[in-house]
């Protein structure tokens, strides 16, 4: 058996799974050696990695670039790969939401399934990064190569970092090494796998990290350097997003010495059907944020206790009664990207306990 087709096995992945007319098996190696260099799209989505500097006000904008200008700028990609690349939007990433997050998981599933493409690369400000890798590692359904990169410097700032980024991630979406690792994100010389890495500074040029699990590899010489490897998971957390043009809605509330009931209360007045509680500590809350928090939970809100600690895990009845309240607790997950899960989970259930079970499995 071939290795696509160990993974798909290994994958649970089939047809009938992939549930929607005209997908079709991922491309075998022994195809695309046949056909010659590999072929990736870029969907390019703004960001710092399509800014510019400006003269007057702030430094520089970010999401102004087009995708020709991205890829014009870098002719060594041509050597890497095939390229094709679409402007999905154009926005710096703190204008993220889940609108465009449904149509880049629409978008991604559409070109995956067509065996002629080996790869993904989408371009993405850094700032929510973290949580569109987190939302498409939840929703693409194949195990072909998706790498996510970002740039700390704008296009003709000393140092822009945007041209290598571009270069190590279009290696790695070009490289069948990749497959089956869920969603990748590049920065920086380092390989992170979505589920475990964070924008952990606000300016380095080193913003990226995977402060739990580390970085997965690193590029060096136009090479992926494997650190250990880790093995693949038989079974991936899919959910299938192709008939949804919306999500759940789903806050933060942000904890801290002398937090207030407040912003709970606010939520669950606004109509959200999640909570994501950013905790002290391990997840803490303060008495009244916990009385709120409790009283949500009893009128069917989900609330999910993580952690504003960069490092660690929030795990069940460590010092909240999790049991009692009915809450569940997000593990390695930091805030952002436990609402992600959060929102997903919404669309299949609304009992904490299948949704704990998600959260235990991602
Ligand atoms: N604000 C920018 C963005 O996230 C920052 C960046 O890309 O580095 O789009």
């Amino acid at each position: 058996m071939t290795f696509f087709g160990k993974l798909k096995k290994m994958m649970g992945f089939s047809a009938a799974q992939a549930g929607r007319a005209g997908e079709t098996d991922p491309i075998e190696p022994s195809a695309r050696l046949l056909r010659g260099r590999p072929k990736v799209y870029v969907l390019a989505t703004g960001g710092t990695i399509a800014g510019r500097l400006a003269s007057t006000g702030p430094r520089y904008r970010a999401g102004v670039l087009g995708i020709e200008a991205l890829l014009g700028a870098v002719p060594a990609l041509r050597g890497l790969a095939d390229l094709s690349g679409e402007q999905v939007e154009n926005i710096g990433s703190q204008d993220m939401d889940e609108f465009v997050w449904l149509k880049l998981a629409h978008r991604v599933n559409a070109l995956l399934a067509d065996p002629a493409t080996d790869g993904i690369v989408i371009t993405h400000g850094t700032d929510t990064l973290e949580e569109t890798a987190c939302f498409l590692d939840l929703t693409v359904r194949s195990p072909k190569p998706v790498v996510l990169v970002g740039a700390m410097r704008p296009a003709g700032s000393p140092g822009a970092d945007g041209p290598t980024n571009l270069l190590d991630a279009v290696t790695v979406a070009a490289h069948p090494s990749a497959a089956g690792r869920g969603v990748l994100v590049v920065m920086h010389g380092s390989l992170f796998e979505a589920r475990d890495v964070a924008k952990v500074s606000s300016l380095s040029l080193s913003a990226f990290a995977a402060p739990n699990a580390g970085a997965v590899g690193q590029l060096a010489d136009g090479r992926i350097h494997y650190g250990q490897r880790a093995a693949l998971s038989p079974e991936r957390l899919v959910f299938d997003v192709s008939g949804l043009d919306r999500l759940p809605a789903v806050g933060i509330v942000y904890g801290h010495a002398g937090a207030s009931a407040t912003p709970v209360k606010a939520l669950v007045d606004a109509g959200c059907r999640g909570i994501v509680s950013a905790g002290v500590g391990s997840g803490n809350v303060h008495r009244d944020v916990l009385a709120a928090l409790a009283d949500a939970s009893g009128r069917g809100v989900i609330v999910v206790r993580a952690s504003r600690v960069a490092a660690g895990l929030t795990l069940r009845n460590v010092e909240v009664d999790d049991n009692r309240f009915g809450f569940v607790a997000a593990g390695a997950l930091n805030p952002q990207k436990a609402r992600v899960l959060l929102q997903l989970a919404l669309t299949r259930t609304r009992k904490a306990e299948a949704i704990q079970k998600m959260f235990d499995e991602y």
